[in-house]
């Protein structure tokens, strides 16, 4: 693919500046109630559909939710593969007026992005690979957006280059573009009956080589707390307290298996929520595990401290609900071993050391693997996601555009 280098360069860096100029933030409290939860997700969501249009893609899907998928026909026999990024940035900074400063050449020096905000490379020690190269920041007033903007910008560049050019074999591609990945909602409304892909890559990941194909096990438990109400006066013997047999169900949570005390693979025990009154009480709570039995032993020991607690209060009673919420993408990864084998062949062809991450949280490529279509999770190049000290390197983002586009190859092989 080094033939393409120069013109991918060209391309990618011109998109991106021009897709986080789009305002597209979310908003987590409104994405409970309706998809996209911000309209002006459309605004870059429209520009796509015309520059898919543009490079001569037909077979469009794009509906009233936010989700677009373009498909690119075959040139040879393979089977179809996807590559999927979202639109929005997270609201934890500010993302209207993004105002991309481009350091061409970066000597090495601290970049001062105004007056009280600099990116140093003694702490951003990546900055030290693209010494003479083109790094993108902000102007330290808004996140950048790479996150995910530049995923979006290297699929339409790879895009545009497989419609314009004989050279590259490949199947059927799916280029699929998504709201809200970050209010976590982003998969609720997913029209998985629109896509042929047989594997799918979320270009979404961040430093250049980071590859995911491991999350979380994830289950919510909904705990209610029935009392029994007495006039004080009375109460002596009979009263039980909701409010108490809630709160001496969380104390029993193990504390060094809350995520404050664990890391790495340690799953955990996450209290979410608790509210109540005397007569009713209730409690959220989450498991996280990258152990399928592992996560099983926590879902037995939430209903083992329900009848302790029942035990301990006479009267009262504990009901406990558990939904599986995501689960970890290596089950399916491992059952389709193509599909993380064929990502390696791609970053050794474009001379991207892979550095393997385990996630500890979902993504939207968990939950569309659990849908049924592996979908690892592949870097863009990007820093310091959802910061105003958010930075990325333009060879990182060829080098992301050229996994893609040595992806689309190796799977006609
Ligand atoms: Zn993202």
């Amino acid at each position: 693919m080094n033939r393409f280098d120069k013109v991918i360069e060209e391309l990618v860096l011109e998109r991106f500046l021009r897709y986080v100029k789009i305002w597209t933030t979310s908003d987590r409290i409104l994405a409970r109630e309706k998809t996209p939860s911000t309209e002006r997700q459309f605004d870059l969501l429209n520009t796509l559909e015309k520059e898919m249009r543009e490079i001569g893609i037909s077979d469009i899907f794009y509906n009233e939710k936010g989700y677009l998928i373009g498909r690119i026909p075959g040139n040879t026999k393979a089977e179809t593969i996807g590559f999927m990024a979202h639109v929005d940035t997270a609201s934890d900074a500010p993302g209207k007026d993004v105002k991309p400063q481009v350091h061409k050449n970066y000597d090495g020096s601290v970049i001062e992005l105004n007056k009280s905000l600099m990116i140093d490379p003694d702490e951003d020690t990546d900055l030290s690979l693209y010494l003479g190269k083109t790094v993108i920041t902000t102007d330290g007033t808004t996140l950048l957006g790479a996150d995910d903007k530049a995923g979006v910008a290297e699929i339409m560049t790879a895009a545009s280059i497989i419609m314009s050019s004989d050279e590259i074999k490949h199947g059927d591609i799916e280029l699929i573009f998504t709201p809200d990945e970050e209010t976590g909602c982003g998969m609720d409304n997913f029209p998985k009956e629109i896509l042929h892909a047989r594997a799918c890559y979320t270009m979404d990941g961040g430093r250049e080589g980071e590859l995911e194909d491991e999350c979380y096990y994830a289950y919510g438990a909904d705990l209610l707390f029935e009392g029994i109400v007495i006039h004080p006066g009375s109460a002596r013997g009979k009263l039980v307290n909701a409010v108490t047999m809630a709160s001496s169900y969380v104390s029993m949570l193990p504390r060094n298996e809350s995520p404050e005390a664990t890391d790495g693979r340690y799953g955990n025990f996450w209290a979410q929520n608790i509210s109540g009154t005397l007569e009713r009480a209730s409690v959220h709570i989450l498991l996280r595990s990258f152990d399928a039995d592992d996560i099983q032993r926590r879902v037995k020991a939430l209903h083992s401290f329900a009848a302790a607690v029942e035990a301990a209060f006479p009267g009262g009673k504990v009901y406990v609900e558990v939904k599986k919420q995501y689960v970890n993408m290596k089950e399916k990864l491992d059952q389709n071993p193509r599909v993380m084998a064929n990502v390696e062949k791609a970053f050794e062809r474009a001379a991207v050391e892979p550095h393997k991450v385990i996630i500890r949280g979902g993504t939207d490529g968990s939950r569309l693997t659990e849908m049924g279509i592996p979908t690892p999770n592949i870097f863009t190049g990007g820093h310091n996601f959802h910061s105003r000290k958010e930075w990325i390197a333009v060879p990182a983002m060829v080098k992301a555009t050229k996994v893609i586009l040595n992806l689309v190859e190796i799977w006609t092989e």
